[in-house]
């Protein structure tokens, strides 16, 4: 370890996660910060700095960390050169937000010890707060669409609306939507659970296409394996084309006429399947189990839905019917339909993560207001109008103490009534 001199100034370093992952601290407030390790003769984009390197022009780091600037998605705060080790002359760390309350997969491995009665694996607000979030996220990754919660300035009600602030938006596929990249938030206020971020943009793959028109489908396909993500090599690829074929998994799908061209490009992966693979999490949120939404390693087949009799290889890996599952459990009705919904994407290329966020919006709100553990169950909106309407409150008094007429200062506020961002406001 360095002596604290030779540390960078802004950030301390606190402790080591792993190889690659260090926690440190803000100097300026304590506040705790992740930072990864990177080299820059593999990243050389991200160290561009403008600090570094005065400069007009708008560098990669900078527009990633715009473009990822949406409440949903694990904010980077900036490169840092820590000077730890002299030998790593290469190295330097991605400063990123931290979500002190861990990921998915770590409640994957360590489940709460108490699963609750009735339900399958976790509770039913847990799996909607993820499926809201994740599906936001994506909105605004694949469309530019953020969406608007408001507090109307008439009756303190909360409106949606979606917006999309950038015209020329290039779609972004994600490409691991995995357990260990959706992370949680220290909960704030009254929330039940707290913000759910998507992070990890390794694999991230921004299409050269223009934002696609709202009411037209969305082509947006991306290879799996044409990043830094990992080396596949030309039998696996070669292998993976006729297992897809094999199982129609390109039909109706143009432009992928040869495993050659294939080959330079690895599987064929859609909006769709990053919906789907969205869903099989939420899936085994409910279940317990992994669900493999693609065909089995082991013996081939498509385990999800197959035609009857089903799979007839000796294969450990069990055959799912989604109809007929987790009908035993007290999931509502509608979640089970969000979440079947969305693994039935994975052969689609005209799906929109849009449209299933508005789709299970409506059930999750019959869900929040018609059961009993669903008004129990407060979510980040509720919390944003409680501290914004305490906020509220809290002012008109302080102006009624001013003005020292109650009267008055109700006219006053009655006079300013507008709708309020409440997002921008937090
Ligand atoms: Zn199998
Ligand atoms: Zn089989």
């Amino acid at each position: 370890m360095a002596n604290t001199s030779e540390q960078h100034p802004e950030y301390v370093l606190e402790k080591q996660v792993n190889d690659t992952l260090h926690f440190v601290r803000r100097a300026a407030d304590g506040v705790r910060y992740l930072a990864k390790e990177y080299n820059a003769r593999d990243y050389p984009e991200l160290l561009h700095l403008r600090e570094e390197k005065p400069d007009d022009k708008i560098i990669a780091f900078e527009a990633a960390a715009r473009v990822l600037n949406h409440e949903n998605l694990i904010s980077i705060v900036k490169p840092i050169r820590p000077v730890v080790d002299r030998a790593k002359d290469n190295e330097f760390l991605l400063v990123y937000e931290f979500c002190a309350d861990g990921n998915l997969q770590q409640l994957f491995d360590k489940p709460p010890m108490e699963v609750v009665p009735d339900y399958g694996f976790l509770p039913e607000g847990l799996v909607w707060h993820v499926a809201l979030s994740m599906l936001r996220a994506l909105a605004f990754l694949h469309e530019g669409w953020r969406e608007k919660i408001l507090l109307s300035g008439d009756d303190d009600t909360v409106i949606r609306r979606w917006y999309c602030p950038d015209d020329d938006w290039m779609p972004i596929i994600h490409r691991s939507i995995r357990p260990e990249n959706i992370h949680f938030q220290a909960r704030k206020g009254k929330e039940t659970y707290g913000l759910c971020k998507l992070g990890d943009f390794g694999r991230c793959v921004v299409t050269g296409t223009a934002r696609v028109p709202r009411d037209n489908n969305i082509e947006v396909v991306a290879m799996l394996n044409n990043l830094a993500g990992r080396d596949v090599g030309p039998e696996e690829i070669q292998e993976m084309w006729y297992t897809a074929h094999a199982n129609n998994l390109y039909e109706g799908v143009e432009g992928v006429p040869d495993w050659e061209s294939t080959l330079e490009h690895g599987r064929l992966y859609t909006i769709g399947s990053e919906l789907a693979d969205l869903g099989a999490i939420l899936y085994r949120m409910m279940d317990g189990n992994r669900l493999d939404i693609e065909a089995c390693r082991r013996c081939g087949c498509f385990h999800i839905d197959p035609e009857p009799p089903g799979c007839i290889c000796e294969c450990s890996v069990k055959d799912v019917y989604l109809d007929q599952s987790l009908k035993e459990t007290k999931y509502s009705d509608g979640l089970r339909e969000v979440v079947i919904d969305l693994i039935r994407l994975n052969r689609e290329n005209s799906a929109r993560a849009y449209t299933c966020y508005e789709k299970a919006w409506g059930l999750y709100r019959k869900w929040k207001d018609l059961t009993a553990e669903g008004q129990a169950h407060f979510d980040h909106y509720d919390d944003l109008v409680a501290r914004k309407l305490a906020e509220k409150r809290r002012k008109l008094d302080e102006r009624k103490r001013e003005l020292g007429d109650e009267k008055l200062a109700e006219q006053e506020l009655a006079a300013k009534k507008k709708d309020e961002d409440l997002l921008a406001w937090e």
